[in-house]
């Protein structure tokens, strides 16, 4: 049972991980400023359900509760909603025989799994103060202004070709390689706008290797996991490059030199990969700002055009032959 649980929470972080989604990074703060909370106990969920908890849906509310629960306030679960499962240590006592052979009384723990629903999963639940709390003060709370930076909106400016932007993530932020679109939480939910560019200019990165443009492996090719982590280092050295060129590096460099430990952590230290990402990444962050060389913005390559003239001569070539022959 313990080594199941264990499997399947592991599986969601790495399905997690393969769609292109960090459990554990968000610099922003999904509307609710924060960590998902059990809305019976008010306290917030700790260890690895506040990673459960945290990502895989766009809810703004961070309240999370069971189906039993749910109906103590008076409501209930919404049809077809489906729950998320977290766990608990659960410790239970045995009688065991010691050494001396006398009875002795030993704990053990086993993990219990529950399935919770998010609030906005629920309708009706009337009976909950904190709930009716937090809806007013979201109802009440200003807007925080976004302020563009000039540097930053001249480099979002130079990508030619860029792909859609729109922020309607939710609390999530993607490069959705079907559409050629970028997807970005709401400006005004990034701690800072700092954040906010940090995070778009990544994203720049991943679709910088879309198949009409750099046509890098870890976008276009097969998503092995190998090939995911090297693309991730790609689009944060590529993030990090352009926030330096906007000259906004200061403010992000702390966030993103710990997101790039930790990603060269999963490559065991191997230097000769952070090279290679960092190469692929500078190619990238040229070709957002259009200063990649022999590249036209529809990003056919150099290389591509020059196989093309090749074929050609040599079609034409074998034609001249063909004809002597006849
Ligand atoms: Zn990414």
């Amino acid at each position: 049972m313990t080594q199941a649980v264990y499997e399947k929470i592991t599986d969601r972080i790495i399905s997690a991980l393969e769609a292109g989604e960090i459990p554990w990074k968000k610099p922003w703060s999904g509307g609710s400023g924060g960590r998902p909370v059990n809305l019976k106990s008010g306290k917030p969920y700790k260890g690895i359900n506040t990673v459960l908890l945290g990502f895989g849906h766009s809810y703004e509310s961070p309240f999370w509760l069971t189906y039993k629960q749910a109906k103590a306030f008076g409501g209930w679960v919404k049809r077809g909603e489906k729950g998320t499962q977290i766990v608990f240590w659960n410790w239970s006592e045995k009688e065991v025989l010691n050494e001396k052979g006398e009875k002795d009384k030993r704990r053990f723990a086993f993990l219990k799994t529950y399935t919770v629903f998010n609030s906005e999963q629920c309708e009706h639940l009337c009976r909950s103060k904190i709930l009716k709390e937090w809806e007013e003060a979201k109802a009440n709370a200003k807007v925080k202004k976004f302020n563009p930076i000039k540097e930053c909106e001249k480099i979002v400016a130079k990508y030619k070709g860029a792909p859609e932007v729109g922020h309607d993530g939710g609390d999530r932020a993607y490069y959705n390689i079907l559409s050629d679109s970028i997807h970005l939480p709401k400006r005004e939910l990034f701690d800072s706008e700092q954040e906010y560019y940090s995070t778009l200019f990544h994203e720049f990165a991943h679709s910088t290797g879309s198949k009409g443009r750099l046509g890098r492996d870890g976008i276009v090719g097969h998503r092995s996991h190998q090939a995911y982590s090297e693309e991730e280092l790609v689009a944060e050295f590529a993030a990090a490059f352009l926030c330096g060129r906007a000259g906004i590096e200061p403010a992000i460099e702390k966030n993103s030199t710990a997101y790039i430990k930790g990603w060269l952590k999963t490559f065991k230290g191997d230097k000769k990969i952070a090279l290679v990402a960092a190469a692929a990444a500078q190619k990238a962050s040229d070709y957002v700002l259009g200063e990649l060389e022999g590249w036209s913005f529809r990003g056919k390559s150099p290389k591509k055009k020059a196989v093309k003239k090749a074929v050609k001569k040599a079609k034409a070539k074998s034609k001249k032959v063909a004809k002597k022959a006849s």
